[in-house]
């Protein structure tokens, strides 16, 4: 089983926090899409014997795309790739391009899951956000897609704004609650280098949120998602029963999956390639068939300590049968030690024969994670 990642790595205007891989430059598109094609094609090996679980356009802003690049991408993945009749099929969208007859052309396609990347429905945070929807867009996108029967949407939250309050924050996730979404993601605002956000932070312009009130938020958005249903199943992403995403379950479960795209990564199980981090030196690289890439064979220790991110995220946690089968006595021993300290200090918990993270571990999860991970 494996899973496909498409890049689209084309936005209408840059959000003042994205360090994305992405480009402004829409009259590329029809070009990309291309390119993007024989890419496909021209890795199709590399997913010869396995079946294709889960699709997912991720971005840049997939919604970007029209119905033609859109049925040119699907008709090349389904000749070279088996794809099962169930696969989930995930696209990621922005509010603003979600009018109905878009909504309704993307209905027509194979796509069975929506992600729509709404963030606030705080007109002021949207504004200082540079993102170019309103809240109302953003909740006629949600019904324009649940009137064209898409039953699997998935909406992206933002927290720990600057001038963010409690009430600001708390009315967010009612107002998320009452559109009946399966999915929420929902993710604390990060001052990446390189971006207009953090000219603004390394100028005084805005005070970043302070510690106490980022748990307060997060502490908030827990209560809230699981009062409304919601089973907390990775550090970020909250869903319904039956709704939990099967795509990034497959990165956090160590399954096999194909990058395609500049910047995309992929992983056969032993290496893990990326793709040039550069569209005219990937579309150059592609058409010439001399893909750019580079690539990294995953050694014991590596895998163990992805194993140990990857497993903590999840509500799956870390089963210690298997990370003594995969990993050996050693390493088994190693985790034991370092994790009877977060054990007594309830950061962890232990269950049968599984470890997760608490309540109280989650928000210093990073900390617990990187004292775990052994040093190569
Ligand atoms: S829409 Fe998404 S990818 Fe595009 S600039 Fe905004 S945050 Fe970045």
């Amino acid at each position: 089983m494996a899973g496909i990642y498409i890049h689209i790595p084309f936005c209408k205007s840059r959000c003042i926090y994205c360090d994305f891989f992405t480009s402004t430059n829409e009259a590329e598109m029809d070009a990309y899409v291309i390119t993007l094609c024989k890419e496909i094609v021209y890795r199709k090996d590399e997913l010869a014997i396995d079946i294709v679980k889960t699709i997912y356009f991720g971005g840049g802003t997939p919604s970007r795309l029209n119905r033609t690049h859109l049925e040119s991408i699907f008709k090349t993945i389904y000749a070279n790739f088996t794809v099962a009749s169930d696969a989930e099929i995930t696209i990621e969208t922005n509010p603003d391009d979600l009018s109905i007859i878009y909504v309704d052309m993307l209905s027509e396609l194979p796509f069975n899951r929506v992600s729509i990347g709404i963030q606030s429905f705080n007109d002021d945070e949207l504004k200082f956000l540079s993102r170019r929807h309103d809240a109302n867009t953003a909740i006629e996108a949600v019904k324009y897609c649940q009137e064209k029967g898409f039953h699997n949407i998935s909406i992206d939250l933002m927290y720990g704004l600057p001038r963010q309050t409690l009430d600001i924050w708390q009315s967010n996730l009612q107002q998320a609650c009452q559109l009946n979404v399966q999915h929420i993601s929902a993710y604390h605002l990060i001052y990446e280098e390189k971006t207009r956000l953090y000219s603004l932070l390394q100028a005084g312009k805005v005070n970043p949120v302070d510690e106490d009130s980022s748990l307060e938020m997060f502490e908030m958005l827990i209560d809230i998602l699981s009062q409304a249903g919601f089973a907390h199943y990775e550090i970020s992403n909250f869903a319904k029963e039956g709704y939990i995403s099967q795509h990034n379950s497959s990165y956090w479960k160590g399954d096999k999956y194909m990058g395609l795209g500049p910047s995309s990564h992929s992983f056969d199980g032993e290496y893990r390639q990326w793709n040039v981090s550069s569209l005219p030196k990937y579309m150059k690289g592609v058409n010439n068939e001399k893909p750019v890439f580079e690539k990294e064979d995953i050694d014991k220790i590596k895998k163990y300590n992805e194993y140990i991110i990857t497993g903590l995220r999840t509500m799956w946690g870390i089963n210690l049968d298997e990370l003594q089968a995969k990993f050996g006595d050693e390493l088994y021993a190693n985790f034991l030690e370092v994790a009877q300290k977060y054990l007594k200090l309830n950061h962890l918990r232990r269950e049968d024969n599984t470890v997760t993270l608490t309540r109280a571990g989650i928000f210093i999860s990073d900390g617990i994670m990187s004292d775990l991970m052994v040093v190569e």
